[in-house]
This record gives structure tokens, C-alpha cells and sequence, in this order.
């Protein structure tokens, strides 16, 4: 399956990164068949931004339009004028919106902005005058999060002015969720009911709130297109609670050198661990600026030949040290693989251990690690994908 040239780039990569597309394409389907679950024809969307959170937006993108994903949304621009020259058809939305004098690059690759305040109106409805043809917008209502989208008095101008929208086809309207993944958390109820106040005000263009954990909410979060991200790459959009997505990346890096060590002496910069034993030390070929962070330190392990072993001495920019003294000598030679990332340890995992969330250490994940697919989900292809596509 892969060229010679791919494996060339296997061979000499620190660590491999493995993307299973057939996993993120199920974890499409399953929550394309939640929003289908009470018969209503909700669609499912993909949102490809930060490179598919770090898992490759072109690859997943043409995947994903294979599998019958007829909705797009990236961040930026230029991640829209990339996904399109891979998905020549389908709509993609831009969910920061125009920057100022970029009207042009969204006619010309025809990228939907996601219009987030009322200049932004202005201004694309100025350009569909100039380019004499009706464009696509989105509005994106501001229901709590205060971060982008129509103020409440934004809002209010539109609704009483409907003419703001003339030469402009509104092809969605959405807003987006606080604490979906807090399900008990009032604020989902409360940007629902505004929400709602909104789409009655704007009858007739689809509608869409929900992000991955908000899927979960139930159906009355669900409207005509769910957004799904991170659930898409496996993380768990319930936390707390067994994941229901499949794991979508592992991580297998590479040992430069095992050596031995005697007892009380230290390991990496600072001198900031000591063995406590004679130890055998296994030097792993990743590092912080892999976006193995630094604050791993002494909370974390990797796995090799069914044993966990744990994270020692300092995270280096380029190299990562394990103690290996419990492996058997034979599994922990210098060019052995080390489970970084995996069934053993998921991102939703390091990320407790690093104290953050699965979404920065998935956009994190490092470029210099070489980026395998794999199709290896036993469900495959739907039936309908080529149809569908
Ligand atoms: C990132 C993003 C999403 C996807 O969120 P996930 O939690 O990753 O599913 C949906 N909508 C908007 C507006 C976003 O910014």
C-alpha cells in the first residue's frame, strides 16, 4: 500500500505516528447515525482545523467526503484554500471569518465565511455587490461563550433588518457550546433556549450548535448539522464516562541507546533524577519540541513488550528517557519501538498526565513525526460511501 518513498521516510522518522482512517471514518458514522436516531434528517459535519487536530486534513477530509461528509469547517483561510484543492465540491466553512481585504481569496476558492459580527456582514455583502453574485454566509449567534458571533444587539439589528442579508444566501446559522461536556452544567439549557429565540427570529436557513460532547446532549441540541471535532479522532467526548469513539492514533518511537547505570546516579539535564537502584536507562527519539511537553516529567510512561515503564529525568527538545531495568534486556535493544501513544495510553491519558486536555495533545503532536495511515477498522467502508461521495 504505501510507495517506497514512504517507507524511506519510515525508516529514517524518530517516531511514527499511525492514523487509522477506517476508526475516524466509524466515529463519523456513529455520531452521524446519533443525530439520525429520531428520524429527523440531521447531517453531520467534520471539523478539519489544526490539521484534523494534528491527524492530516487532507487525508481525513478525502476520507471523510468518501464515507458521504458533505460539510467542512477549518479555522483559517489558508486551511480552507488547502482542503479545497482536495475536496473540489463541498462547502467549507471558515469559522474565524474574514480577516480584513481576504473577500477575494473566499470568492476565489469559494470558502464560506463564518460571519461573526455585523462589519463582517457589512463587508462580505459589500463584496457580493462587487462580484455580482450571491454568496454563501453563515451567521454565528453569540449564545454565552463570548468569544466570537453576533452580540445580542448584532443580533437584534438583523432580525428587525433583514435586508442586510440582500445578495448574501444564508446558508447556515450556529453558535457554538460553553461546557457541552459538562452535561449537568445550566449553561447548555440556557444557550439552547437562546438559541432557539434566534432560529425562530431567522426561519428558513439551516441551523447547527452542536460540537462533538454537545451530540450527547440529546437530540434537542442536534438541529439540522452537527459540527463534531475531537470525537471524530477518538478523543472522549464524555469524560468521566467509557469512551464511545474508537482510539484513532498511536504513537511508536524509536530507542537511540539503552545503557547501563549504577546506583544513585542521575539521568538528563539538571541532574534532576537519581537511580535508587543499578538501572538500565533506554533514550527514546521524541521530545518537547514533538510536543511531548516538558511538564510530563516523573507522571507518565510509555509501554514496551507488556511492560509499563515510566517517563525518568528531564524531557530534552529532541529525546525522551525511560527506565527499562524491569524489561528484559532483549526487548529494550537500541532500534526497539516504545508505545508512546496507544491502546495502553490514549491521548485523553497523557493529557491527564500533563495536566491538560486530549485536544492540545493531539494538535500538538509533532511534525517531525512520520505520519502512517492505516484503513484497518473491520467494519470498512459504508456501502454507500461511493455513492454518497
Ligand atoms: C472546534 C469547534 C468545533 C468542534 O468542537 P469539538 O469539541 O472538537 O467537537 C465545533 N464548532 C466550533 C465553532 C469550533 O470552534
Amino acid at each position: 500500500m504505501s510507495i517506497s518513498g514512504d517507507d524511506d521516510a519510515a525508516r529514517r522518522a524518530g517516531a511514527i505516528l499511525s492514523i487509522d482512517l477506517g476508526a475516524i471514518a466509524a466515529n463519523w458514522r456513529g455520531l452521524r447515525d446519533a443525530g439520525r436516531a429520531t428520524g429527523r434528517q440531521v447531517d453531520c459535519a467534520a471539523v478539519l482545523k489544526a490539521d484534523a487536530y494534528g491527524t492530516g486534513a487532507a487525508v481525513v477530509g478525502a476520507r471523510l467526503a468518501a464515507e458521504g461528509c458533505r460539510h467542512f469547517f477549518v479555522a483559517h483561510i489558508d486551511e480552507g484554500i488547502a482542503l479545497r484543492r482536495v475536496l473540489p465540491e463541498p462547502p467549507i466553512y471558515v469559522l474565524n471569518g474574514l480577516l480584513p481585504g481576504t473577500e477575494p481569496d473566499f470568492v476565489e476558492h469559494r470558502l464560506i465565511p463564518v460571519l461573526n459580527h455585523l462589519a463582517q456582514l457589512n463587508t462580505w455583502r459589500a463584496a457580493a455587490q462587487r462580484f455580482s453574485r450571491t454568496l454563501d454566509a453563515v451567521v454565528h449567534f453569540d449564545t454565552g461563550l463570548h468569544r466570537l458571533g453576533f452580540s445580542a444587539e448584532d443580533a437584534q439589528v438583523l432580525i428587525n433588518e433583514r435586508g442586510r442579508l440582500r445578495g448574501l444566501r444564508l446558508a447556515l446559522i450556529m453558535s457554538h457550546l460553553v461546557a457541552s461536556e459538562d452535561t449537568s452544567n445550566p449553561v447548555n439549557g440556557e444557550q439552547l433556549s437562546r438559541f432557539r429565540t434566534f432560529v425562530r427570529a431567522m426561519p428558513g436557513a439551516p441551523t447547527s450548535l452542536a460540537n462533538s460532547s454537545g451530540i450527547f446532549l440529546g437530540p434537542d441540541f442536534h438541529f439540522d448539522l452537527l459540527r463534531p471535532g475531537a470525537a471524530l479522532y477518538g478523543i472522549n467526548p464524555l469524560p468521566g464516562q467509557p469512551n464511545p469513539m474508537l482510539g484513532v492514533v498511536t504513537l511508536h518511537a524509536h530507542i537511540l541507546q539503552t545503557r547501563r547505570i549504577d546506583a544513585f546516579q542521575t539521568v538528563g539535564y539538571g541532574g534532576a533524577w537519581r537511580s535508587a537502584r543499578p538501572s538500565r536507562i533506554a533514550t527514546i527519539a521524541l521530545g518537547y519540541a514533538d510536543g511531548y511537553f516538558r511538564n510530563l516529567v516523573n507522571r507518565t510512561h510509555m509501554h514496551l513488550a507488556g511492560h509499563t515503564v515510566p517517563v525518568i529525568g528531564r524531557i530534552s527538545m529532541d529525546l525522551v528517557t525511560i527506565d527499562v531495568t524491569d524489561v528484559p534486556e532483549a526487548d529494550c535493544q537500541a532500534g526497539a519501538m516504545v508505545e508512546v501513544l496507544g491502546p495502553h495510553l490514549t491521548p485523553d491519558d497523557l493529557a491527564d498526565h500533563a495536566r491538560t486536555n486530549a485536544y492540545e495533545i493531539m494538535t500538538a503532536l509533532g511534525r517531525r513525526y512520520h505520519r502512517a495511515y492505516v484503513d484497518g477498522y473491520a467494519g470498512g467502508p459504508a456501502d454507500d460511501a461511493g455513492e454518497a461521495a
